[in-house]
């Protein structure tokens, strides 16, 4: 029989407006998802995902029940993307573990993960990390194209590459922990990660008893570092596992079939008396990935203090994490366009309704010229004498830009017929605002002359 004790403590941080983390710790599961997708999107998918979780897993307390409730937890946040529209895109991250009958019919804490929260186990005076992130840099660094301290600070080491909800299928990753007592189990989102060091979550984990104070100074210690994300943090404590202290915890791996894969045992227990306390890899494990540096602690450091250390490459290379980059992250192939699709089969350009405008503006410009200056040539008017006759023309007087003057009205009334003054202004043009008007001035003037004639007096001619 297994006695578990646990704390959880979240917090929103210092820098975001919402959390988007979620936990559960209840009597034998407990998680912690990390919502992604704004504001709404990233706390829906993390708490369909624990809600999900709690149900499934309820139903069906196994080492297959969690693979199972996992993946009705992304059925259930997939689908829900696709309904609603302001949710399109959400995912979560989930570490889940809990308390089971393993394979060999002991009790067994299994521990399942897909993205970047963690999983760290204490036993045996060592912290180690469990899971494996589901980051670009993280896969880089086990693909051996990045080394662990370039992983920490480059830039894509916050986008991930595996998450739950942002597809139909996903990967999950599962573990066996054959925990002992004294063991203590830490489940945490990367708000804890990003701003406290293994080194200082190793000192906490040792130094407070209570997990449930022991995950509010986690909590805290990512506040007091900036608290640039919302940090969520599991406790677990075995209080009495089935072993006692006999034997050394175990990880094991488990395959997609659900079997133990390579057990080892995962920890040396430290001598709190020897001074430095190292993390001693398996003697059987194959050569340690060069990311993973065993973490010593001064000589003079308390006698009890705990070390973290890294997960053996046995653990990290029985199944490596495939590269699933979630839609949402990563810069999309560009489309081919319908122009470069028809030019790529060979067929030939069609006019079309783009070329066709393009054409008659082309048309339209030298058009729109020609209009102007017609209209500017035509619109005027002027009286002139045209063969000893008083005459209307409509345009300008000698032509402009090709557009010649239209006699209009050659009229009855000769020069003669005018008072001589006249003649002078006359024979230049006189400018008239349209036909009409230069009529009525040619028959003003032959009034005027009509009056001058009938006024004068007899033989004055
Ligand atoms: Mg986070």
């Amino acid at each position: 029989m297994t006695v578990l004790r646990s704390g959880v403590a979240t917090d929103i941080g210092r820098a975001r407006d919402s959390n988007e983390d979620r936990a559960s710790a209840g009597d034998n599961l407990f998680a912690v998802a990390d919502g992604m997708g704004g504001h709404l999107g990233g706390e829906v998918a993390s708490r369909v995902a624990v809600e999900t979780l709690e149900r499934a897993y309820e139903r069906t307390p196994t080492i297959a029940g969690l693979r199972e409730a996992f993946a009705a937890a992304n059925a259930a946040i997939w689908e829900q993307s696709l309904r609603v529209d302001e949710l399109r895109g959400m995912g979560t991250t989930l570490t889940a573990a809990g308390l089971t009958v393993g394979t060999d019919g002991r009790d067994v804490m299994c521990l399942a993960n897909v993205g970047d929260s963690r999983a760290y186990l204490m036993s045996g005076g060592m912290v180690r990390q469990v899971t494996a992130d589901h980051s670009l840099a993280e896969e880089r660094v086990r693909h051996g194209e990045m080394t662990e301290a370039e992983a920490e600070t480059h830039p894509h080491r916050h986008i991930l590459t595996r998450a739950l909800g942002v597809g139909p299928d996903v990967d999950v990753d599962l573990w066996e922990l054959h925990v002992q007592s004294g063991d203590r189990l830490l489940l945490c989102s990367d708000g804890l990660t990003n701003e406290v060091s293994v080194e200082q979550i190793s000192q906490v984990l040792h130094s407070v008893k209570d997990p449930r104070k022991a995950a509010r100074a986690l909590v805290d210690r990512a506040n007091a570092h900036g608290g640039s994300d919302n940090v969520t943090v599991v406790v677990v404590d075995v209080l009495v596992g089935e072993d006692g202290n006999a034997e050394p915890s175990v990880v094991s791996r488990v395959t997609a079939t659900g079997a133990p894969v390579g057990a080892l045992p995962e920890t040396t227990p430290a001598e709190p008396e020897t001074g430095p306390v190292q993390a001693v890899p398996s003697t059987t494990a194959p050569p340690v990935e060069p990311r993973a540096p065993a973490v010593t602690l001064p000589a003079n450091a308390a006698s009890d203090m705990f070390v973290a250390a890294p997960i053996t490459s046995a653990v990290r290379t029985l199944a490596p994490p495939e590269y699933h980059p979630p839609p949402k992250e990563v810069a999309p192939q560009p489309k081919e366009t319908r122009r470069q699709r028809r030019r790529r089969l060979g067929v030939p350009r069609r006019i079309t309704v783009r070329v066709v405008l393009f054409l008659l503006l082309i048309l339209a410009v030298p058009a729109g010229g020609i209009a102007v200056v017609r209209w500017y040539s035509m619109d005027n008017w002027y009286v002139a004498v045209d063969h000893g006759h008083l005459a209307v023309y409509q345009g300008r007087q000698g032509g402009f830009l090709g557009f010649k003057p239209k006699l209009l009205d050659l009229t009855g009334v000769t020069t003669t017929e005018v008072l001589p003054f006249r003649l002078p202004v006359l024979r230049q043009t006189v400018n008239e605002p349209s036909l009409g008007a230069g009529e009525r001035y040619i028959a003003n003037l032959h009034q005027e002359f009509i009056a001058q004639r009938d006024a004068a007096p007899l033989g004055s001619e």
